[in-house]
């Protein structure tokens, strides 16, 4: 499930601008309105530009104490994973412009 840092969030609006399947909308802050649409593609957390959303992975991933963000890093987006705060595992992926 998508959840959003609201002391991080600078209220831009672009996750509502970006989010493919229209799940979050925005009055004062971001919301994930429509989460049965939500289909985890990440591409919310990934263009915040406040880190302001993490996935919070389900029980058959890991339990939800665990915790996605994906951001980009030069040519790699990078996935890290949280747990209870701190990272505990990092994937880099070199993205092809
Ligand atoms: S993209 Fe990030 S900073 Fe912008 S409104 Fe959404 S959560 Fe807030
Ligand atoms: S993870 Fe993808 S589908 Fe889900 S709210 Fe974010 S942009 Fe939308």
């Amino acid at each position: 499930m998508i959840v959003f840092d609201y002391d991080a969030c600078i209220k831009c609006g672009k996750c509502e601008k970006i989010c493919p399947s229209l799940a979050i909308a925005i009055d004062d802050y971001p919301e994930l309105r429509y989460a049965d649409k939500c289909w985890h593609c990440c591409a919310c957390i990934k263009e915040c530009p406040a880190g302001a959303i993490r996935l919070r992975l389900p029980p058959h991933i890991g339990d939800q104490r665990y915790e996605l963000l994906a951001f980009e890093d030069g040519k790699d987006v990078v996935y890290q994973v949280f747990f209870e705060g701190n990272v505990v595992d990092e994937m880099r992926i070199r993205v092809r412009r």
